[in-house]
Order: structure tokens, then sequence, then C-alpha cells
């Protein structure tokens, strides 16, 4: 036997639990996202949380996300695993795995795991919806997901987001651009903050993600990506901004937008939400890529998607009071004054028909369970009572209609409520 515990358990630090009636928030707004890219010929797929190391090594060698905050740990088996910290490397890995048709357009949604510094907007698992297309190489698909995310905030009735938008050019423009800015940094190195100095020794791009006031000057004043891309992807750019004009999506070109992993190229792009305090408002971001599948062990394919944070979403939204509470939708309670026999029936008759309903346990008296029946957000209060009973009749009350009644025959319950609700 174990010692009983000398106090109570809680979450994780970085860790949430999600209660009702934010999990039905949550559910529908995953729901919303799959309605918008659905439509688009989207198709789900559904990922392990945990991936050979390896699959993650492979992405981001030279980012905190898999360097320093992912949960990594060595397998019963002796295989060394990862919690997935993001999901397009899952999905590559998949792609791979299991040579689908192209183009393989699907959507995701489930939690990830960063071993970050929890604060508001930022936890340890957190939850993410996004699609990712592997096998096309043409900036009308850049519009597309793009123009998904975008209808999707739409959707929900943000109104204060803002697409951010980039080229990182081609991988020989990317390294090129990277030459010119660790040259850059490097002569002025004394002026940068310490912690962009280390930054600077990994990965100079990330520096100029830098939001430390004391970079700022530095970072201004860096080389622009614009100046280092090659025709063709100046070109690609250009398509991708006339197609994002065609469709009436307004979008700010930051050539500071650089993004955290490796994999990059091309248009990369974030959605910023501006209800939302500077350190956390990224809602969304994503990207083209390449050589994800290559280095995974797959033939060159061209990629592109985008994850957005379902946490940071719902912060949005209480911040610009939209896409509030879901209202709990039971059809009927069962008021049950005849000793419990009618409610354990009539609930599994409308169940079965598909209407919702629940009732109390345990009985009690007629407020007591009238007081039930108003919290649950049912719509009727369905009554049993001795006169009921006797003449095989149940008495409906519209709670939400002022509490008008009938009764109504037991036969005709479910004919009744279905012309009602
Ligand atoms: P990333 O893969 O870092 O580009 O993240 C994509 C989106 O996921 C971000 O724009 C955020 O909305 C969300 N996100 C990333 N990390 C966290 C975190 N630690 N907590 C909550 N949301 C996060």
């Amino acid at each position: 036997m174990t010692d009983p515990p000398t106090h109570a358990f809680r979450t994780l630090s970085g860790m949430r639990d999600v209660l009702a009636p934010e999990s039905a928030r949550r559910r529908a707004l995953v729901a919303t996202f799959a309605d918008v890219v659905q439509a688009a010929g989207y198709q789900e797929v559904v990922l392990p949380l945990v991936e050979d190391l390896g699959v993650f090594l492979r992405v981001g060698e030279a980012t905190d996300v898999v360097t320093k905050e992912m949960y990594d740990f060595v397998d019963k088996d002796g295989t060394r695993i990862a919690l997935r910290p993001e999901m397009t490397a899952g999905a590559v890995r998949a792609f791979v795995q299991h040579k689908p048709l192209v183009p393989w357009k699907v959507w995701y949604a489930g939690s990830n795991f960063r071993h970050e510094r929890p604060q508001k907007g930022r936890y340890r698992s957190f939850d993410q919806v996004g699609v990712e297309v592997l096998g096309v190489d043409d900036a009308d698909l850049d519009v597309e997901v793009i123009a998904l995310g975008w209808r999707f905030y739409e959707l929900l009735g943000l109104r204060q987001v803002r697409l951010l938008l980039n080229s990182l050019g081609e991988h020989s423009d990317r390294e090129r651009y990277t030459d010119a800015v660790r040259s850059y940094l490097e002569s002025r190195k004394a002026e940068l903050s310490e912690k962009s100095q280390e930054t600077l020794a990994r990965n100079p791009l990330r520096v100029l993600d830098s939001k430390r006031p004391e970079d700022r000057g530095v970072v201004a004043e860096a080389p622009r990506v614009a100046d280092h891309l090659s025709a063709e992807a100046a070109e690609h750019f250009e398509r991708v901004l006339a197609g994002l004009d065609a469709l009436g999506i307004p979008y700010v070109v930051e050539d500071r937008l650089v993004r955290g992993l490796d994999y990059y190229r091309r248009t990369t792009f974030e959605y910023v939400a501006d209800a939302l305090d500077a350190a956390q408002n990224a809602v969304g971001g994503g990207g083209r890529y390449d050589r994800l599948a290559e280095d995974l062990g797959g033939p060159p394919t061209d990629g592109i998607g985008f994850a957005l944070g379902v946490d940071r979403i719902l912060l949005a939204c209480d911040a610009e009071g939209v896409f509030e509470g879901v209202a709990p939708g039971l059809a009927a309670f069962v008021v049950d004054l005849v000793g419990g026999h009618a409610a354990r029936d009539i609930t599994h008759e409308l169940r079965t028909a598909g209407i919702s309903a629940d009732r109390r346990f345990g009985g009690g008296s007629m407020k007591s369970q009238m007081k039930a029946a108003d919290r649950s957000g049912a719509r009727f209060a369905l009554l049993v009572g001795s006169d009921e009973e006797e003449r095989d009749e149940v008495t409906v009350r519209d709670l939400r209609g002022g509490g008008d009644q009938r009764r109504v025959p037991r036969t005709e319950l479910i004919d009744d409520l279905r012309t009602h609700l």
C-alpha cells in the first residue's frame, strides 16, 4: 500500500485543465476550422503525439524550440523519442512514410509541448490547428493557404488580426542573406543584448526577431532580405501579393519576419492579434518549406502550411468580445416525482431517438429537480408526477419560453419534442 499523499496534486507548471464551458468553446473553434478547410478539399490527418527524436532534430537543430524546449526522453526500449513541439515535421514524416498522391492537402488539430517559461498565452502544453500541402509549387497555393487562415479568423468574428508577410527567397538566397546578416551583426556585436549575442552564434536570422529594446537600433539597420532575392523568388512573391490583393486580404510586408524553424523558404507569414499584449500576440504562422521531405528520407517535395495557436486565438476572442460561450444544448431534462423509473426510461428513450436528455439522480423535491433542470440549460423540463403517470402522460414545460406548459401523451412525446425543438 502506498501512503496517502500529503498534498493534493495539481497540474504541472505550464499545463492547464480545460473545463466546461471553455471546453465546448474550444471544440466549437476546432469545428469551425474543420468546416473552413474541409470546404477547400483538405482532409484530416491524425498524427502521433510522440515521434523519433530525429524527426524533430532534422527540422530545427538551430532553433530554441528543438534545442532547448523539447520534451525528449529515452523510451523503455531505449529509443530516443520526443513529444511533438509542432506538427509540420510529423505531417511530413507521414507523407514520406505513406507516399500519398500529391497534392496532399491535410489539416490537423492537437496538442504540442514545449518546455518554455510559462506566462499568459505561453504554455508548455498548447493546442494548434493547421494545414499542410505537399507536392505543389505554385504561388496561388500560398494565396489559398493564407486566405484559409484569414477566413477562419473572420468567421470567429476577430477583427483585429493583421497578416504579416515576407519572402525568405530560395535556399541559396537564404544562405547568402544569412551570411550578410551574420557579418553585419558581428560588426555590431558589442551593441547587442547578451541574449542576442548568444543567438547570433547559433542562428543569426533569429536575432532579427528580437523584441528587446537594446537590439532595436542594430536590427533596424540590418541588411534587407528583399535585396537578396533571386529573380525567381521575387517573381513568386509578387504573384502571392497580387493574389492577396485580388482576394481583398490586407497584408503588411514585414522584412524582419524570419520565423523560428530552419526549413522555411520563399513565402513566410504570421497572423498577429492586436488585441493581445505584444509579447504573445502571434496567433498563427506558417510558410513554404522544402528539403523537409528529403531530410526525412523522401523525394524532394514542395510544401507549405500554417499552424494557428488555439489558446491564443481564444484569448484574442476574449479580448475582442467575440466567439463567446456556446450554450449547453440539451433538449430535455426529466423531472421525476414517481421514484426514478420514469427518468430512467424517458432519458433512454429520448437519447435513442437522438434527442439529448438528462435527469437528476437521487430523486429530490420538485423544487430541487427543477433547479437542476434550469442549471442544465435544457430547453424543456419533462415532468412526471403521479397524475401524469396514471394517465400515461408527461407535462412538457418550456424553460426558455416563460414557463409555458402542455400535457402530452407518453406515446407522442418524441414527436411533440421534435416539432417544438
Ligand atoms: P510556431 O510553431 O512557433 O510558429 O507556433 C505557431 C503558433 O502556435 C503561434 O503563432 C502561437 O499562436 C502558438 N504557440 C506557439 N508556442 C506556444 C506556446 N508555448 N503556448 C501557446 N501558444 C503557442
